[in-house]
């Protein structure tokens, strides 16, 4: 029976020459960075070459770095400790994100707007999930606190544009984070260049290990930190760091921005084949997401009358582990705000498919994927009309 992963987007395995890095971290090196003696200094001196690693990528200092669990958590720290820093700085209270984001941030406004009042205004995506920078422009006002937009969406693949939107940010005097947590593996995170004052990083998307992830915050950016503790991480994320992640993570991005052309070249032609053929083959079809302004290794559907869950069942039963868009696995699924907020009806909404490609995809598995699938949309079809 064959097995074949196409669900980069939630996760990658982690690259062999990654988990070499990390291994001494997790037995002789086993220090405290925050210890006085050889081995925290041992420690410390290994979280502060993966700080300038990720540092020389993002193009930034090694002070900008502050590293956390993971890209929720990235996410967690920016928005909340921006929305409690504006607010005492400037009365600022209102949130501006858009309407794509993971749950990652939207959940987070939302605890922010229930138990912190502030107020959230969510921005409208344009019909490819895209927020467009005259949207943004028009909704900043004097008690706009922080704005949060992502680079690249997880579920549609489409791509912001982000330094257009960081420059309207900055004209405005009002602070700019965006998640690119799904970004990293395949687009340049040169903050700079983006313009950005806080910019989320998770390990796991570009084949470091998972629980691990990393916050640029622009210097001079005042945040409260959402844990409390030691000062590690320059007061901003208490705990003790883990070492071993850490360094992972580092050696992932370094790899990442690299190879980042290659890996690109590998899957590009892959999903550009995916989605020329579905859309051909496949019977009331449609690509969810931008058609260029997409992450190479991304292609997204919805079939009209298909459930999403069935079909990825079906999908799993045939050995390809795919994804689909709709929040809720069992009773009585809804279409994701994502797809809803792109204009789709219930009845396209609710089939989506989400296919992504990596490191070990090989023509022959898409082939497989393209022979089998319009047979089992079919069946789903079917067995929805029961
Ligand atoms: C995966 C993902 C996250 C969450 O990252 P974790 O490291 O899994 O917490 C946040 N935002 C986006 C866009 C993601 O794809």
């Amino acid at each position: 029976m064959n097995k074949v992963y196409m669900d980069y987007a939630a996760t990658t395995p982690l690259d062999q020459r990654v988990f070499e890095a990390m291994r001494p971290y997790f037995s002789e090196n086993f220090g405290n960075p925050s210890s006085i003696h050889r081995y925290g200094q041992q420690a410390e001196a290994a979280i502060e070459t993966a700080r300038e690693k990720v540092a020389a990528v993002l193009n930034c200092s090694p002070g900008e770095i502050i590293f956390t669990s993971c890209g929720t958590e990235s996410d967690n720290l920016a928005i909340r400790g921006a929305a409690l820093a504006m607010r005492e700085k400037k009365g600022a209270n209102l949130l501006l994100t858009s309407r794509a984001e993971h749950h990652a941030v939207s959940k987070t406004a939302e605890q922010l707007e229930k138990y912190y009042q502030f107020q959230v205004e969510w921005l409208e995506l344009d019909k490819f999930g895209v927020v467009n920078p005259a949207v943004v422009e028009k909704a900043i006002n004097s008690s706009t606190a922080v704005v949060s937009v992502m680079y690249a969406n997880n579920e549609i693949g489409s791509i912001n544009p982000i330094a257009e939107i960081a420059e309207i940010c900055r004209q405005r005097g009002v602070l700019f984070h965006t998640d690119a947590v799904q970004a990293a593996a395949y687009l340049p995170v040169d903050v700079s260049k983006l313009n950005v004052d806080m910019l989320s990083l998770g390990g796991h998307k570009f084949y470091g290990p998972k629980g691990v992830g990393a916050l640029y915050v622009r210097k001079g950016t005042a945040l409260i930190p959402s844990q409390t503790g030691g000062g590690q991480e320059f007061g901003l994320r208490a705990g003790t760091q883990n070492v071993p992640y850490i360094v992972g993570f580092a050696e992932a991005l370094r790899l990442s921005a690299e190879e980042r052309e290659a890996r690109s070249a590998h899957v590009r032609p892959l999903r550009d084949r995916l989605i020329g053929s579905i859309l051909e083959e496949i019977p009331d079809s449609r690509l969810t997401g931008h058609s260029e302004l997409r992450l190479p290794q991304h292609a997204s559907f919805v079939f009209k009358d298909v459930d999403g869950n069935l079909l990825l069942t079906l999908l799993d039963a045939a050995g390809f582990a795919c994804s689909s868009g709709s929040a809720c696995k069992t009773g009585n699924p809804e279409p994701s705000e994502v797809i809803t907020s792109l204009g789709l009806s219930r009845d396209w909404g609710l089939g989506s498919l989400r296919i992504t490609l990596g490191a070990a995809s090989i023509p022959g598995e898409v082939a497989a994927l393209l022979k089998a699938l319009p047979e089992l949309v079919q069946q789903t079809r079917a067995l929805g009309r029961n």
